[in-house]
């Protein structure tokens, strides 16, 4: 195994922010990395922490728990799968945020089980593609209304994939799309709403993302690789 340290990624990674907040004005602060450590072993989702990664994010309970157990307090926790109801139960109190709230019952599961507030964000499928998860864009205010009684749930933000294309248009309407959706909500003022995060931006595409607005990006093989 020869690859690159999670180090060196970082380094190449945090330019290109710099470059990308430098387009759009924005402050470099409020873009922070998810080190996306699905495909990876707990030691390399270590060596992220060790060169200053502080947000991990995993995609199955098993791996969450895994590493969460080797590496807990060093990181902040996210979850990005696909949630399950009934694996709930196995990540709450452990996990910092969830980013793929996108029905009631999965609402209704982490209100019961959680002891405090959880932090949100509601997964859209901005790009309408059937393979992805998520609520569409028209449904979402509706649904936060319906979980207003719910208040252990907190929407601090909303996520999205991009479609898998090399096409800018494409990915930068998406992103967009996000936007202006999360201002909606904002208008709607809602305490348990504040819906101040944008979970957008992946390996590929987080540049565009940050231009439009991003502020937590999801990135997995370009920061610790894609296999053991
Ligand atoms: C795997 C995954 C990522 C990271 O993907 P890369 O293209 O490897 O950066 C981001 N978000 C979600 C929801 C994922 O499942």
């Amino acid at each position: 195994m020869n690859q690159p340290s999670v180090e060196s990624n970082l380094s190449e990674i945090q330019q290109n922010i710099r470059d990308a907040c430098h387009n759009v004005n924005r402050s470099v602060e409020e873009v922070k990395i998810i080190a996306v450590t699905k495909y990876v072993s707990t030691e390399r989702a270590q060596e992220a922490i060790n060169s200053g990664v502080k947000h991990l994010g995993e995609n199955r309970d098993d791996g969450f728990l895994k590493k969460w157990d080797a590496i807990s307090n060093e990181a902040t926790w996210h979850y990005i799968g696909t949630l399950q109801s009934k694996k709930v139960k196995n990540i709450i109190g452990k996990v910092d945020y969830i980013h793929s709230l996108d029905r009631k019952s999965l609402a209704e599961e982490i209100h019961k089980r959680a002891e405090k507030a959880v932090k949100c964000f509601i997964q859209v499928n901005v790009s309408g593609e059937d393979s992805k998860h998520g609520l569409a864009p028209e449904e979402v205010p509706g649904f936060i209304k319906t979980i207003s009684d719910l208040h252990n749930i907190q929407i601090v933000g909303l996520m999205t994939m991009a479609p898998f294309t090399e096409e800018e248009e494409l990915l930068r309407n998406c992103f967009r799309g996000l936007k202006s959706l999360q201002q909606e909500i904002q208008s709607m003022n809602l305490p348990f709403a504040p819906c101040t995060e944008l979970s957008m931006g992946m390996s590929n595409d987080y540049k565009i993302a940050i231009e439009e607005g991003a502020t937590f990006i999801r990135i997995g093989s370009a920061l610790v690789g894609n296999e053991q």
